[in-house]
């Protein structure tokens, strides 16, 4: 056993996380200002995602795909109540 007397705890509590919603890279944050394209990492994406938007590409109907339901149906019931 180590001791881990280095506490992460405060640094944790001012630190948040959010994806960039359009390259999904993770950003660390520990104030909205110090993303200056909150919630995107940078300029790019934010003009490209302003951009889907115009283009209303943005519309994404996820389509239940038959993964989706065969994960729903599986079938994993061992038991014998009967
Ligand atoms: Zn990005």
């Amino acid at each position: 056993m180590t001791s881990t007397e280095y506490s992460t705890r405060d640094f944790d509590k001012v630190m948040a996380k959010i994806n960039c919603p359009y390259c999904k890279k993770e950003l660390a944050y520990k104030a909205i200002k110090d993303l200056p394209y909150f919630p995107f990492c940078s300029n790019r994406c934010k003009l490209l995602d302003l951009g889907a938007w115009i283009d209303e590409k943005y519309r994404i109907e996820e389509p239940i795909s038959p993964e989706m339901l065969s994960e729903m149906g599986k079938e994993g019931e061992e038991e014998e109540n009967g």
